[in-house]
């Protein structure tokens, strides 16, 4: 391990926030051309994600009424911040927009697009297999009672810490599937209740998120009609979730806002095992190459990227550097990041920063006075990026790039929406106290 990796695992022991800026960044031109001979993967494939999706339009739109409006299409708005002073410790120049995917619908949360899309993948799968949809067919179709037996033989299944199980095992039981997720001990009540409520099964386990996803795996190995959404290595995920560039390049476009080298975007995203962020990261380097620069953010107890990019060729875990993995923001709470994740993305993030429990809480309460935005904790981690830029090396970074009143700040607000008022109201409770009001 070089000399600086060292250096910030000793400050991550320390546990209080940090901004780290990767070493190994390379030029889009030159990794994204490597990524595809290595893997398999480019823009070919998140247009080919984006066309699955809106070729499933009609059926979402009949499945889930809240998505007439949107003819059937899953996205969220992009915002203007309205009340910049929500930014805790730190006041950017700039643009300042938000991606409110805590409001995203069905699911409310990120994992809406990459879940809903593997369920869709398999689905299709399924359905060509049982002869119930040919190519050009649309999948309206499999709504109806010949698809809807067969899909109710298999089994849907996911290892989850909440949101991704929420939007997975929603989507598998509205197209009548069995539905299991595996869900690990930080899991909120809620969560598992909202998916009894739809049939979906809901498993406990004592351990950790990687606990529940071994779990799940192990479970659904041993049965023939059972598929297992594999939040630790699934490119199908990874792809869904790059979607979300094509929608943010269009929302740019049509906000007449400009992104090229002298108007480069900060994107601020929340990472657990890295799927979304990663993902969407992908997606953003292909549109935009060096004109983005993201910023994964992770709590101070799970900087399980973090801890990736410093390990080298043996990955650790948050547990290996003496990190005890328990946090609030239980979006997040993950101790070891993807392989598969950190192989796609570790020469095209720009950096990761790492957030204080308590910071989440304060910066929640200011969103909900600010901008009225309901998100969670793990969500709120995305405006605590800034004030990381304000002095020091993350300065220099920002200067270095453009000036920075021509920088646009993209903040991801990754869930929210479907927390019920009374949780939302301790949140909100919890983050007065703390910002003194
Ligand atoms: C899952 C999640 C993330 C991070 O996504 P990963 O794919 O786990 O990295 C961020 N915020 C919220 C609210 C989430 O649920």
């Amino acid at each position: 391990m070089s000399v600086a990796a060292t250096t910030t695992l000793a400050a991550l022991r320390s546990r209080l926030p940090l901004l780290w800026l990767n070493p190994d960044l390379g030029r889009a031109a030159e990794v994204l051309p490597r990524i595809s001979e290595t893997h398999g993967m480019g823009m070919a494939d998140i247009v080919a994600a984006d066309t699955l999706l809106r070729r499933w339009s009609e059926a979402l739109a009949t499945l889930f009424p809240e998505l007439v409006a949107a003819q059937g299409v899953i996205e969220s708005p992009l915002l203007t911040m309205a009340a910049p002073w929500a930014i805790p410790g730190a006041a950017p120049q700039g643009r300042l927009l938000i991606k409110a995917d805590h409001s995203l619908p069905v699911a409310g949360s990120i994992k809406a697009r990459g879940g809903i899309f593997e369920v869709l993948v398999h689905a299709e799968k399924l359905a060509r297999k049982y002869d119930l949809l040919k190519p050009g067919d649309n999948p309206a179709r499999l709504l109806q009672p010949a698809a809807r037996e067969v899909f109710a033989r298999h089994l849907v299944s996911v290892g989850s810490t909440g949101n991704l199980g929420l939007s997975i095992g929603i989507m598998a039981a509205a197209l009548g599937f069995r539905a299991e997720v595996h869900m690990s001990h930080d899991a909120k009540e809620w969560k598992k209740a909202r998916l009894r409520m739809r049939g979906v099964t809901v498993v406990e386990h004592r351990g950790d998120y990687a606990a529940a996803v071994a779990a799940g795996r192990e479970a659904a190995s041993r049965s023939s009609t059972a598929y297992f959404v594999d939040d630790e290595d699934s490119t199908s995920l990874f792809l869904g979730y790059a979607v979300a560039a094509l929608r943010l390049r269009e929302q740019l476009a049509a906000a007449g806002i400009p992104v090229d080298a002298a108007h480069p975007l900060f994107v601020y995203l929340p990472c657990g095992v890295g799927g979304a962020p990663g993902g969407i990261s992908f997606g953003l380097k292909h549109l935009f190459g060096d004109a983005v620069h993201c910023f994964f953010a992770e709590p101070c107890a799970s900087p399980a990227m973090l801890v990736r990019m410093l390990s080298g060729d043996a990955p650790l875990s948050v547990y290996d550097v003496g990190l005890d993995n328990v946090t609030e923001a239980d979006g997040l709470a993950v101790a070891q990041a993807s392989e598969l994740v950190y192989a796609l993305v570790n020469s095209l993030l720009s950096g990761i920063y790492t957030v204080a429990d308590d910071d989440l809480f304060r910066a929640l309460y200011l969103l909900q006075e600010g901008e009225r935005l309901q998100i969670e904790p793990s969500a709120a981690a995305a405006f605590l990026g800034p004030s990381l830029f304000e002095a020091g090396a993350g300065l220099n970074y920002i200067r270095n790039v453009a000036s920075p009143a021509e920088v646009t700040h993209i903040f991801w607000t990754t869930g929210g929406s479907l927390v019920p008022p009374e949780e939302y109201a301790r949140f909100v409770a919890r983050g007065a106290a703390l910002a003194g009001r």
